[in-house]
């Protein structure tokens, strides 16, 4: 038993379930049948549970011909359905949008489909292989799914065909046997259908540029959180800027704990453990060092890594002495070390009203949280 093309695996699901994820997209869309080969009915009923197709109606067991299985799963709409949006499972690289345009023209004039203008140069050639003449290429375009048409016009075009004893490969050829032509809307070349396996490794370089655009897995978030105790003797840093105070704070580096906060969430959002794992306090070479210089490893880290910062929002904790004043400089000096513009980089610095260790100015604590964007590795050269 050979695998239909609309069961192969593409982008970590089978090609079918990228399609119904599309066309469920679609507001307008209510109901969807899917149509498929009899014997893999059970299959597909599976993976409408296991990737929770909730739009998903029914599945029908197609024919011979694609109008037979489209006759089938026509038999399944309510009388009451006004459009009818056919769509081919095997082209899962279609877009809602799309869809949508599809539909919006077929409640203006009945029917409607995604098409392509023809831009190769067509010949007509002979049995014996020679070219008879070249074919005027302007009036022709290339007919997509999907195809969208009043259920009534697509239900009688139906009652014609079987009457005439005609095959149609389409559902505007069908229409055509009513006297009914369909509006054509410019279909995208992406909305390929796959048919060779080479067409797998073009819907799939299509599909990750169209998820890099907006998936969840580029975008990652990071927090931090740090606390070094106050000393005497010791100067004052807190976001690369020196502060003048009666104590500063203790650590092996200059102990400049809101940067800390920030390279530990830039670390945490890159799944990269912390920055003591990166710059152990055993190691002499980072005996007093500016934290600054530990944040541009980070930062250094991170694009390497194809991750942009997209904001950074840090909470400085102390009870004394006032910081509002110097929040600006650090917010300045932290996003020059970042390669961001200064807004990317919100600080902000709060007391803890007297309470905790805090409130005892025993010590000062900071928390970061980081928003990180990750460029996808590959998938460029395909324009979008
Ligand atoms: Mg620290």
């Amino acid at each position: 038993m050979t695998v239909p093309k609309q069961f192969y695996g593409l982008a970590g699901a089978p090609v079918l379930v990228h399609t119904v994820r599309a066309v469920s997209q679609v507001a307008e869309v209510g109901d969807i049948v899917l149509v498929v080969p009899g014997e893999h009915c059970g299959w597909a009923e599976e993976l409408v549970a296991e990737y929770s197709l909730d739009k998903v109606r029914g599945v029908v067991a197609g024919g011979r011909r694609r109008q037979d299985s489209v006759q089938a799963g026509l038999e399944t709409v309510p009388p009451s359905t006004g459009l009818v949006v056919v769509h081919d499972g095997v082209r899962p690289c279609i877009t809602p949008e799309l869809i949508g345009r599809c539909i919006a023209v077929a409640r203006d004039t009945g029917a409607a489909m995604a098409a392509v203008p023809v831009k190769d140069t067509l010949k007509s050639v002979s049995r014996d292989h020679r070219v008879t003449g070249t074919v005027d290429r302007e009036p022709l375009w290339q007919a997509q799914t999907p195809q969208v048409v009043r259920a009534d016009l697509l239900r009688q075009a139906f009652v014609e065909a079987n009457r005439l004893g005609v095959t149609c490969t389409d559902e505007a050829a069908l229409l055509e046997l009513i006297g009914v032509f369909m509006t054509v809307v410019p279909g995208s070349e992406k909305n390929i259908k796959i048919t060779r396996p080479d067409d797998l490794r073009l819907a799939e370089a299509f599909m990750d540029k169209n998820r890099a655009d907006f998936s969840p897995c580029a975008l990652r978030v990071g927090h931090g959180f740090d606390v070094h105790r106050l000393v005497e003797g010791r100067s004052l840093v807190l976001g690369g800027v020196s502060i003048p105070h009666s104590l500063g704070l203790l650590g092996h580096s200059d102990a400049d704990v809101l940067t800390h906060a920030l390279c530990d969430a830039l670390l945490g959002a890159m799944g990269q453990g912390d920055i003591g794992r990166h710059f152990p306090d055993t190691d002499d070479k980072y005996r007093g060092i500016n934290s600054l210089y530990l944040l541009e490893k980070v930062v250094s880290l991170a694009s390497a890594e194809g991750f942009a910062l997209v904001n950074a929002d840090i909470t400085v904790m102390a009870e004394r002495p006032r910081l509002s004043g110097y929040i600006p400089e650090m917010e300045k000096r932290l996003a020059a070390v970042c390669r961001v513009a200064p807004e990317v980089i919100n600080c902000k610095a709060t007391t803890t009203e007297k309470l905790g260790f805090v409130g005892r100015e025993e010590g000062i604590a900071a928390q970061a949280v980081v928003l990180l964007v990750q460029e996808k590795k590959g998938g460029q050269g395909v324009s979008g």
